[in-house]
């Protein structure tokens, strides 16, 4: 049980996807044949306390930084298009560095596959009754995943505004995604999320005239909770503004390949 939230959070399951089966063994978790599936490792994950989760995290961001990877924790609510977002930046980025990524969902192994499907490694997380990842479950996921030096690691979060902004997971930052279809006032409802955000992007703009969504109000709520957020309007679907989002994430790899 989450100390914090309350919710279910018994044990975890991590399944590495078949592209991650690139001879990375040597971190000496499950083999494929103790799994059915030929293409499958599953590691069963007891709880850890909630008490560990800032110095767990901590761990994850020195090895991170260590390598160069760019850790970014995407979160949403459900159905906001974190995906889509994901599937098309694999697609769109991934020619500049390699790409992995680590899925959380409560159950199935769908987001993985589709992320396997458009060009990326991938690791799932299923929380089972869990509302969020916690830096335990993307240690353990790095570990299964061993994400290649200077690679962009996204973590999507599970689909909740709530939770995952108490849970730091070792990231460099959040990415919160909001979409125009659930509403303009999501950073006034859920401001723990939007102040611990790094990048706000608003997607699904292509569908602004036919939903009741304004976006300067909506850049209103969100620096009213973080003034000095930066926040991009963007389609996954159209491709509309994902430049600027290329861009930002460009910027941020420049960051950690030259720190101060
Ligand atoms: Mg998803």
């Amino acid at each position: 049980m989450c100390a914090t939230c309350g919710c279910g959070e018994d044990q975890a399951t991590i399944t590495a996807m078949s592209a991650t089966k690139s001879g990375h063994d040597e971190l000496g978790h499950h083999h494929a044949h103790d799994h059915p599936h030929p293409h499958t490792e599953t590691i069963t994950l007891e709880q850890k306390v909630l008490a560990k989760n800032d110095l767990l995290a901590e761990h994850n961001r020195q090895s991170l930084a260590e390598r160069g990877i760019l850790a970014l924790n995407v979160t949403s609510s459900p159905g906001a298009g974190k995906t889509t977002l994901l599937e098309r930046t694999i697609r769109e980025l991934g020619g500049d560095c390699p790409v992995a990524v680590i899925e959380g969902d409560q159950e199935t192994l769908l987001d993985a596959q589709r992320i396997e499907a458009a060009g990326a490694r991938a690791v799932q997380v299923n929380t089972g009754a869990g509302c969020h990842l916690d830096a335990d479950m993307v240690h353990r996921a790095l570990h299964a995943l061993n994400p290649e030096p200077k690679s962009v690691l996204f973590i999507e979060n599970v689909g909740n505004l709530v939770c995952p902004a108490l849970f730091d997971l070792g990231e460099y930052s959040k990415v919160v995604v909001i979409s125009v279809t659930e509403g303009q006032d999501k950073p006034l409802k859920y401001p723990h999320m939007f102040a611990a955000a790094g990048l706000v992007l608003i997607n699904k703009i292509d569908l602004v005239p036919y939903v009741s969504f304004d976006l300067d109000t909506c850049f209103g709520y969100a620096r009213s909770v973080n003034p000095d957020v930066q926040i991009l309007p963007i389609s996954a679907t159209t491709g509309e503004g994902l430049d600027a989002w290329y861009d930002w994430i460009r910027s941020k790899i420049s960051v950690l390949a030259n720190p101060a």
